[in-house]
């Protein structure tokens, strides 16, 4: 994977040609918390493919986004929005919901030990959810 300049410029520009796509996917909500009239931003789900690609990516609001990257930001009671996002139609959004709810598993949040027990997710679902933290 490159990793100079040049590459993450690339990267930044297939992405925003993803937007477009993404917009209608989602409606202009964020497809984590639900939110809309907010900026959404194209988020590609670790690990990253060498190239990206339109469903290794959500759109989410910069809360989202902030509290993903950032673990320690985490508003535990931001992430009820899990409930139904976990049972989204696209797989990346299920992943990420995976790995979110087992942050706040480990943080002691007894409703995410529940909804994960609760939810279906597909084994390939399951196993890129478990490629990362
Ligand atoms: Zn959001």
């Amino acid at each position: 994977m490159s990793t100079g300049f040049q590459g993450k410029f690339h990267r930044q520009n297939v992405l925003q040609r993803f937007a477009k796509e993404l917009v209608r996917r989602s409606r202009s909500h964020c497809e984590l918390c639900d939110k809309s009239g907010v900026r959404l931003e194209v988020f590609e789900v670790p690990p990253l493919e060498e190239e990206p690609y339109v469903e290794g990516c959500v759109f989410i609001c910069e809360e989202c986004l902030k509290q993903i990257e950032n673990p320690k930001k985490m508003i535990h009671s931001h992430w009820r929005c899990l409930n139904n996002a976990i049972y989204s139609e696209v797989p990346a959004v299920q992943a990420i919901s995976f790995r979110m709810l087992r942050r706040l598993i480990i943080k002691g949040e007894h409703w995410a030990k529940e909804l994960l027990e609760n939810a279906y997710l597909d084994p390939e679902v399951e196993e890129w959810a478990n490629q990362a933290e």
